[in-house]
């Protein structure tokens, strides 16, 4: 068995201790005989599973009790639909477009009210956080959006936008469970689990039990009801069963290594390895402003279109895989998620180092 070091933005990299599990009880899930597979989600078996994945999440972000945790599907783009759904009360809402999940969910939820771009970093290639300490929230706004971090950017969050009193929902798709988050600064978080937490085809909302309304629209399919969802335990239909089981294992992991802010110290010590690198390197340079820069995704250019592609197939071939970035950036990206062990951003760096002395 050989394993590259993956950096993919998502699905990406999952710890190993995690599949050796799954592979172990892939033909015999602890005596029952089948596989989580195979198995009915209605089953004992699978309650446990997805009431342990639920409790072990609740443990890990400190989620208060007045919140619910869906699993739900459909990946975080049908949330770009549902959090316009189930929140616009008024039918009005503030956008901060941060990259091109933010946009399109702005964009998204135009079919559902009046939406506002209340702050936008698009003239600079959403290369930095804007000033969100006094944007004009409308009056009537049901809910201000962020995405927390910006996976193909290569920015976070590091300060919340003051939202003058109104609901604050994030997208927290590629940063989730990266460090600890205060949930009770947000109505609602929700992410796609393929970059931090498991298999691509779960999504997990987290939201506060007074925005769940009953009085929807006729019109909103039932599956997009969070009131549905949550008076089913997420399972009005059949959940995403194995990627939840999965979910759990990572769930585990994580509190094994000492939870969030275990996590938040290793993924900072490993990210700077990367940027100090960058900082000092005369060929390779980070594309995004130093203050707003992601823990968990990092982009970096040479300058030279040619040189980055030599870069990213001399990379491939050593062992480290999908560093391309991406079209609107172009150059390289490094998505150092949970599982990615400090050794392979190290191994990347010197390989880095050696690049850069080759083709000084
Ligand atoms: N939000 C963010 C921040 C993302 O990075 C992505 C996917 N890379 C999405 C949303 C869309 O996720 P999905 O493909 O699960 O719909």
């Amino acid at each position: 068995m050989s394993r590259v070091y993956n950096f993919s933005a998502g699905p990406a990299v999952l710890p190993e201790e995690v599949l050796k599990e799954a592979q172990e009880e892939m033909m015999d899930y602890r005596g029952c005989g089948m596989s989580v597979m195979e198995m009915s989600h209605r089953s004992k078996m699978f309650q446990t599973i997805i009431d342990e994945a639920e409790a072990d999440l609740r443990e890990l972000m400190n989620i208060p009790d007045n919140y619910k945790v869906l699993f739900l599907q459909g990946g975080a783009a049908l949330q770009f639909a549902g959090v316009p759904m189930n929140l616009m009360k008024n039918g009005v809402a503030d956008y901060i477009v941060t990259g091109q999940w933010a946009k399109k969910a702005y964009v998204e939820a135009q079919k559902y009210g009046k939406v506002n771009k209340v702050a936008s970093s698009e003239d600079e290639t959403f290369s930095y956080i804007p000033d969100c300490s006094d944007l004009p929230i409308d009056e009537d706004a049901d809910y201000v959006y962020i995405c927390m971090n910006n996976t193909i950017y290569g920015t976070v969050f590091h300060e919340l936008p003051n939202t003058k009193g109104k609901t604050l929902v994030a997208d927290i798709s590629s940063c989730f469970l990266s460090e600890p988050l205060d949930v009770t600064k947000f109505g609602l978080v929700y992410g796609g689990v393929q970059k931090n937490v498991g298999p691509s085809g779960v999504q997990i909302v987290i939201i506060r039990e007074d925005l769940i309304r009953e009085d929807l629209p006729q019109w909103v399919p039932t599956m997009m009801s969070y009131k549905v969802q949550a008076d089913n335990g997420s399972m009005y239909n059949t959940p995403p069963c194995y990627g939840i089981y999965i979910c759990g294992k990572v769930f585990k992991w994580i509190k094994g290594l000492g939870g969030l802010e275990a996590m938040k110290k290793r993924n900072e010590e490993k990210a700077a390895v990367l940027y100090d690198f960058l900082d000092s390197s005369k060929m390779f340079k980070g594309t995004v402003r130093k203050e707003d820069r992601s823990l968990m995704n990092v982009p970096f250019v040479t300058g030279d279109k040619d040189l980055d592609a030599k870069f990213v197939a001399e990379a491939k071939e050593a062992g480290f895989e999908n560093l391309k970035g991406h079209r609107t950036v172009g150059g390289m990206r490094a998505s150092i998620y949970n599982a990615m062990p400090k050794e392979g951003v190290e191994k990347l760096v010197e390989f880095m180092k050696k690049f850069e002395a080759e083709n000084a």
